[in-house]
């Protein structure tokens, strides 16, 4: 019998919901490109419910439980005194969530001597060392596809927000202001702005095809083209590399994982190479935008505005400068933890969970990494290494 540790956020600080804004979610046949939805044998949960959160548990626990396996769910993941570390030593399976993610560092996979299956409740499994699960034959699996339209929604959304100035406009009323002039001196249109994708996956291009009404030009780069037909469609111009693609953007929007060749990407050199108060959206990963460099660019005007909700580490700080820099519209990491992606996810880790107990093949397009290399998914878009470095750093929110 198996040892689940399921690392999840905080429930909400007034308590776990009793009652929801909305009474449902719309029912969906399949994803955009015809990949069916997650197909576990039952959910255990309302669709709709919190299920990300420590009481919610995924909806897991009866299912597991009933099979004689046990769960230990928790939000303490960072320090050696936590209780995930402690947990881990005999946990035979480890399920995490990239907005609360519990880091499975080299140091942390050799103390645990039973590991066999990390399972990304989502997308994203840059905080498993993944160098380290390859030369382990840890399984790496996530569930492809389950938040990549929540996320492009969000993306819209922020590229709309930074660019029309809209939350110190918000903030404004709610301060008992009608300050028009202190609102709208930085606030423009995107109709006939150019903006690129750095990544035209599911996340990338559903963001291109969302922002083709707004009448806007649209760019991307990718290590895989787009097909003719969808390029046609789109009218989307490609660039090889991101440092071709940036110096003719007015907004770039980041939708690539993070992984060795993408960690620091966007550092001084190559925000000094975007247009000058271009904005930049980054949903991807933290750590694909240089810290520093990213507050630095918001306080001399080279970028007019970031928005996203990643950060590295997670939960960051308090004294995290993109907490207080200039311009920015960042949150939490919410945009793929909706209450419609929490459906789809939580459902996606009871069936890699039944597929993995019935020893059934778990789906290629799930797999990131499997039998000592990367598979699946994670072979087409990631690279073997580890970009999990410094995520001790978590360990100070508490602080
Ligand atoms: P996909 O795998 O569908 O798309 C990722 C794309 O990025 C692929 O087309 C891949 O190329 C491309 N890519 C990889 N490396 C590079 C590179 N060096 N330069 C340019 N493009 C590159 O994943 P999704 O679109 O579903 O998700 C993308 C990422 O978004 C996730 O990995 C995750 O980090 C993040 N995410 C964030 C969420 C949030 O809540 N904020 C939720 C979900 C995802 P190819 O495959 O052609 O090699």
């Amino acid at each position: 019998m198996a040892k689940v540790v399921c690392v999840l956020y905080d429930d909400p600080v007034d308590g776990y919901p009793t009652t929801y804004a909305r009474d449902g979610l719309p029912k969906l046949e399949h994803y955009p490109d015809g990949q069916t939805l997650p197909s576990p044998k039952a959910i255990d949960f309302q669709p709709g419910v919190l299920l990300g959160s420590v009481s919610g548990e995924l909806g897991l626990r009866k299912f597991l439980e009933s099979q004689g396996h046990s769960l230990v769910v928790t939000s303490d993941k960072d320090g050696p005194d936590s209780v995930f570390e402690r947990e881990l030593a005999d946990a035979d399976i480890v399920i995490s969530q990239p907005f609360w993610p519990a880091y499975l560092t080299a140091e942390r996979i050799s103390k645990a001597g039973k590991l066999k299956l990390a399972i990304t409740a989502g997308i994203g499994s840059d905080h498993v060392d993944l160098q380290a699960a390859i030369e382990r034959g840890i399984t790496v699996a996530e569930v492809t596809y389950c938040n990549s339209i929540s996320v492009s929604e969000h993306v819209v959304m922020m590229i709309l927000s930074l660019a029309r100035n809209y939350i110190p406009s918000y903030e404004w009323v709610v301060k008992g202001g009608w300050n028009i002039a202190d609102c709208v001196a930085r606030s423009y249109d995107i109709e006939g702005m150019d903006i690129g994708t750095v990544g035209a996956g599911r996340i990338g291009t559903a963001v291109l095809r969302r922002l083709k009404p707004f009448d806007v030009k649209l760019h991307y780069t990718d290590r895989h083209r787009l097909p003719d037909a969808v390029e046609k469609e789109l009218g989307v111009t490609f660039h090889k590399t991101a440092e071709e693609m940036v110096p003719v953007c007015d907004v770039v929007t980041i939708n690539a994982p993070l992984h060795p060749e993408t960690e620091n990407l966007f550092d001084e050199v190559m925000i000094g190479k975007m247009r000058r108060g271009a904005y930049l959206v980054n949903t991807a990963r933290g750590k694909i935008c240089n810290r520093d460099a990213i507050a630095r660019a918001l306080e001399t005007g080279q970028l007019a505005g970031y928005a996203g909700d990643v950060w590295f580490p997670q939960p960051p700080p308090k004294d995290h400068p993109w907490r207080s820099m200039p311009h920015h519209g960042m949150t939490p990491h919410i945009s793929g933890s909706s209450l419609s992606a929490q459906t789809r996810y939580a459902a996606g880790t009871r069936e890699i969970l039944e597929c993995w107990f019935e020893g059934r093949p778990i789906r290629e397009e799930y797999l990131i990494v499997a039998g000592g290399k990367l598979a699946g998914a994670g072979a087409h878009s990631y690279s073997a290494g580890d970009a999990t470095r410094g995520s001790e750093e978590a360990a100070r929110f508490k602080t």
